[in-house]
């Protein structure tokens, strides 16, 4: 092992998770490499307006992102970018990650943010209306529906919490839930019945959005017989489940039954000197706030495990 290629701390992933974890280990002064698949930034540079990010009225994803990289540079953090991890130990006191072009890097604790994304439906018209009328997250983009209707897909918890919250902006929220019952709880599903705003479609699906610079209607199917129909739409917001990027890390740490990290509060995974935060993690709130919130956690927790473990 070269000491060139020996790091205190290696971030997967310069989402905002990471590149916060990245600003607060190398403003430590802990040497720090922050390896990313994507583009950095991650899930913000898919955000065209980010209204909830405090001190900030109004940014986009973009800028956000850019400022968070320089930040973490500023301070010393390397990113290397467009990387593609192909093997990981992270047992024992030094651990190594090793790359599709053959370089291998060790540190003496890894944080772990790799995000995620919205489960979509993978129908024609969604990947042209992202962001132009489909969302997937009503906090974010909840606001731009004032007064306009909207439909909500799936019957879970998140669905129908998210239909509820879109009430207080929408004029009419309509749910088009696959089956013909909802899997969320009891209160939950009496508060939508029991919302004027809210109409429910039960045991349909989307088949397709349609519109032309914008989202103007959706074709929802009635599984039981097949037949289509056309509503006219402001917006849709799909909740039906998240994806973690978690795949890769196959058993080096553990996870629960929806391939997310299992962390303490600490954001201590369950392999000594690991840490993970941000939307790969279990947890119920994913937005950049949270996930700023889990990379400067992770962060603290490395640093003292740095101060503990004496590693040479
Ligand atoms: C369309 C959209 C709009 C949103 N709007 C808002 C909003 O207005 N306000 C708000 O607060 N939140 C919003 N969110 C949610 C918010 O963007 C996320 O919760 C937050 O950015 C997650 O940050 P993260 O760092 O945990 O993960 P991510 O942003 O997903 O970043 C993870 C990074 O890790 C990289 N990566 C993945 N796997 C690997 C690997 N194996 N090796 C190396 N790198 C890897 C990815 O390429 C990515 O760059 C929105 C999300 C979406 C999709």
């Amino acid at each position: 092992m070269m000491t060139d290629n020996l790091y205190d701390v290696i971030v997967v992933g310069a989402g905002a998770a990471g590149l916060t974890a990245g600003i607060y280990t190398s403003r430590a002064k802990h040497k720090t490499l922050i390896l990313n698949e994507g583009a950095v930034g991650g899930q913000m540079v898919l955000t065209n307006e980010i209204a909830n990010y405090p001190g900030v009225p109004t940014t986009n994803g973009y800028m956000l992102a850019n400022a968070m990289r320089t930040q973490a540079r500023q301070f010393g953090s390397k990113i290397k970018n467009n990387v593609k991890i192909t093997s990981l130990q992270l047992e024992g006191d030094i651990k190594e990650v090793g790359l599709h072009n053959g370089e291998v890097f060790y540190a003496k604790t890894v944080i772990l943010t790799p995000g995620g994304k919205p489960r979509s439906l993978d129908i024609p018209g969604e990947d042209k209306f992202k962001g132009m009328g489909i969302s997937y997250c009503a906090t974010c983009d909840g606001e731009f529906f004032q007064d306009k209707e909207v439909v909500v897909v799936g019957g879970g918890n998140s669905a129908l919490e998210e239909a509820i919250t879109l009430t207080s902006f929408a004029s009419k929220v309509t749910i088009v839930h696959q089956f013909d019952h909802f899997q969320a709880f009891e209160h939950a599903i009496e508060e939508v019945k029991n919302n004027p705003k809210i109409e429910i479609i039960l045991s349909s699906e989307l088949r397709e959005f349609k519109g032309e610079e914008k989202l103007q209607s959706v074709v929802v199917e009635h599984l039981p017989t097949g037949k289509q129909s056309e509503i006219k739409v402001d917006g849709v917001f799909i909740f039906i489940g998240y994806i973690p990027n978690t795949a890769w890390l196959n058993g080096a740490v553990q996870k629960n039954d929806n391939q997310e990290i299992i962390t303490t509060p600490l954001m201590e995974t369950n392999v000594d000197g690991v840490f993970a935060g941000g939307d790969c993690i279990a947890k119920k709130y994913r937005q950049v706030t949270t996930a700023v919130a889990d990379g400067t956690i992770a962060a603290l927790s490395a640093s003292e495990y740095l101060r503990n473990h004496h590693v040479s």
